[in-house]
């Protein structure tokens, strides 16, 4: 289906696939309740992309920040008299949130101080500008990407994900999606030559999707990691067992 043109004003509006509260099902924040904010479009095209909905086709729709922000307040769910509840964190999304990343940073700065917000990106956008307009939530600790290397089995090339690297700090995250053996030894270069500050690092086995039909097996891909003794963390990702088969809303 081909995209209707699709432009949001920075700072001011967002293309947005679907917003929603559930549980985190990736990275160490896995299991927490999170407000999910699935934005729309992206630079790549990964084989294996399970996002496809927030990639192609006509599956948006252009709100404003104001709108945006209002939604998420509003699955916070927070109790002045009940410290136990209330959903702390808010994960950006899509697609390449970092396409409208003037957009997030002014939403986050109307959005209550003490949220943590994670921000997926896929690798390939400098993290520059955004790093430079949330520079205080970053020192805060509340803005964290979690953020792609793109091993050869997603069909794309890793290029500006090298730089991005040596500006991540310790509450970063990387994350390698991982096809196959030769994902694994390509992650493992990549560990190897390029140092970061960040301080997970996620692999993560493919699991069928868009143009894949077969997937890692978790159980190869931690005898993998034991065998090399590698530190990084094994990362199923646990909404797919608790939502079988379902793409949106998860
Ligand atoms: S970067 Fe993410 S959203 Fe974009 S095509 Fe790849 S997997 Fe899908």
């Amino acid at each position: 289906m081909a995209s209707r043109k699709a432009h949001a004003s920075p700072g001011e509006t967002f293309l947005v696939s679907e917003i929603y509260p559930t549980i985190q099902g990736e990275s160490s924040l896995v299991g927490h309740a999170t407000v999910f904010v699935r934005l729309f479009g992206c630079n790549l095209r990964c084989v294996w992309c399970d996002s496809m909905h927030a990639v192609e086709g006509t599956g948006f729709r252009e709100r404003t920040v104001d709108d945006v922000a209002g939604e998420i307040r509003k699955y916070l769910g927070e109790s002045e008299s009940d410290a136990t509840r209330g959903i702390q964190f808010v994960c950006w999304t899509g697609g390449e949130p970092l396409l409208q990343w003037r957009s997030i940073a002014r939403a986050i700065s109307s959005l209550p101080g003490a949220l943590v917000h994670t921000i997926e990106t896929d690798g390939e956008i400098d993290l520059r500008a955004f790093d430079a307009e949330v520079r205080g939530h970053r020192d805060a600790g509340r803005v964290r990407y979690i953020m792609d290397v793109k091993c050869p089995g997603s069909g794309m090339t890793a290029k500006h994900a090298y730089e991005n690297l040596e500006r991540l700090r310790p509450i970063d995250e990387v994350k390698f999606v991982l096809a196959d053996r030769r994902d694994y030894e390509f992650a493992k270069q990549v560990l190897g030559d390029r140092p970061t500050r960040a301080s997970t690092i996620l692999f993560s086995p493919v699991t069928p999707a868009h143009e894949v039909r077969r997937g890692l097996d978790p159980a190869t891909l931690a005898t993998w990691i034991l065998e090399d003794r590698l530190r990084v963390r094994l990362q199923p990702q646990i909404h797919k067992y608790i939502w079988p088969g379902k793409e949106r809303g998860v």
